[in-house]
């Protein structure tokens, strides 16, 4: 059951109905379960029982501290794509020997640091990095715990902008380069091979190129051992779908975890996954009101208080998200354009929605927990959005909203 449901005709997070924050802490605001957050969270962790594994929650599709440090909480690992992210993950209590470190363009001070940290891994994308990261190791006297990402060559099937393991991605080692690189690796003094990674994409719908990755990554594996490199563990990355519309049919966390189990099966290392928008997306929503209707020659637009820069998704992937209204309407509905505020053509929030709907109303955007605040910014002199967590009938602010003050507090004017 999603834990944003209808009771009496009116949008509730858990216990608590949506005006009520509305009319408490304002418009917009991210709105999270806390529920939500965990039942993923188990229902991820309980798939993969069978077999050895660390979840490692990829920080980047929501990275508020109190998000993470529910993770924490409940055990999770973290998967970091910059030196910021290393400093959230430790802030909110997370545990640094459950760090993964994935990224092409980690610089020396982000490597010194992760490595000062004690992380459990670096997720190496590159021989150029491969050096990089054995010197540092050196001149901090440490031994670096290092995977190679490899690049499966497989086609996710999703969109371009978030496929990445096609050969004409920048992530990852090529496939047929990545033996010859770990037998690099091992001569290096100041590396320690731990394991294998991959990553091909996110909001894949199918199971089918994640098993074909974990073939092809097992069939490394096999060289590797043959080799006498034997791994602690395979990391398989994250990338599991979740359903933003009605068409959509990602597979369910059961159908995932049967084909990568099938996939591994006689694998004694441990399974490492770094699942973020399946954790994240169906938990939270995006709060806004109703500006303007603007009824137009060939359009109707409704003007809401949210924009692109509070919810980037829709300008950047043309993706989709369902918008409902708060309260449940009895009148007819007509076709609206949901847009922001914002001075581009692109900030849009979903078009031809059917809603009946006044101004003043507020609306809801779902399934905006995973990539939504984490890719916002403050285009237009815009402050971003109040993020508050519902946790049965108690709300928590994790997140204050934003003051125009703060947003140039950094800017200094000329002598
Ligand atoms: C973005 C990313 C993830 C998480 O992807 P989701 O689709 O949110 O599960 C995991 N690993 C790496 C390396 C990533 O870049």
């Amino acid at each position: 059951m999603s834990a944003f449901a209808y009771r009496n005709g009116a949008l509730h997070a858990e216990d608590v109905p949506l005006r009520e924050i509305a009319a408490k802490y304002g418009t917009p605001c991210y709105i999270y379960s806390r529920a939500a957050l965990t039942d993923a969270y188990h229902g991820f962790d309980a798939a993969f029982a069978e077999h050895a594994h660390l979840i490692c929650y990829a920080v980047k599709a929501n990275s508020n501290l109190a998000i993470l440090n529910l993770f924490a909480r409940l055990g999770s690992g973290f998967d970091i794509v910059s030196g910021g992210e290393l400093a959230r993950v430790l802030a909110a209590g997370g545990d640094p020997r459950k760090v993964v470190f994935s990224g092409v363009g980690k610089t020396a001070t982000e490597i010194r640091d992760a490595l000062n940290a004690g992380i459990l891994c670096f997720n190496v994308e590159s021989a150029s990095e491969l050096v990089r990261i054995n010197q540092i190791a050196g001149e901090l006297n440490k031994v670096a715990p290092i995977s190679l990402r490899v690049n499966p060559d497989v086609d996710a099937k999703t969109h371009p902008y978030i496929a990445t393991g096609l050969k004409e991605s920048k992530f990852g080692v090529a496939y047929d380069d990545a033996l010859a690189l770990y037998r690099r690796a091992r001569e290096l003094k100041h590396v320690k091979i731990e394991g294998i990674d991959c990553h091909i994409g996110s909001q894949l719908t199918d199971v089918a190129p994640f098993a074909a990755a974990a073939e092809r990554v097992i069939e490394l594996v096999r060289h590797l051992r043959a080799d006498g490199v034997l791994l602690s563990h395979i990391d398989l990355g994250g990338g599991l779908g979740v359903q933003y519309q009605a068409e959509e049919n990602p597979p369910s966390i059961g159908a995932y975890a049967a084909a990568i189990l099938k996939s591994v099966a006689g694998c004694s290392e441990k399974l490492l996954f770094e699942p973020g928008r399946f954790l994240t997306a169906n938990a939270g929503v995006l709060l806004t009101r109703i500006e303007y209707l603007k009824r137009g020659e060939a359009r109707n637009f409704a003007v809401v208080d949210s924009a692109m820069n509070d919810l980037m998704r829709p300008a950047l992937y043309d993706a989709w998200h369902d918008i409902v209204p708060v309260l449940q309407a009895e009148n007819h509905a007509e076709t609206w354009e949901i847009v922001g505020p914002v001075c581009e053509s692109g900030d849009f929030l979903g078009y031809q929605r059917r809603l009946a709907i006044h101004e003043g109303d507020l609306l809801v955007i779902r399934c905006t927990g995973a990539y939504g605040m984490s890719m916002s910014s403050n285009y237009n002199t815009r402050p971003r959005a109040a993020e508050i967590m519902v946790d049965g009938t108690a709300m928590h602010v994790i997140r204050k909203r934003e003051t125009v003050p703060e947003l140039f507090a950094n800017e200094v004017l000329l002598p």
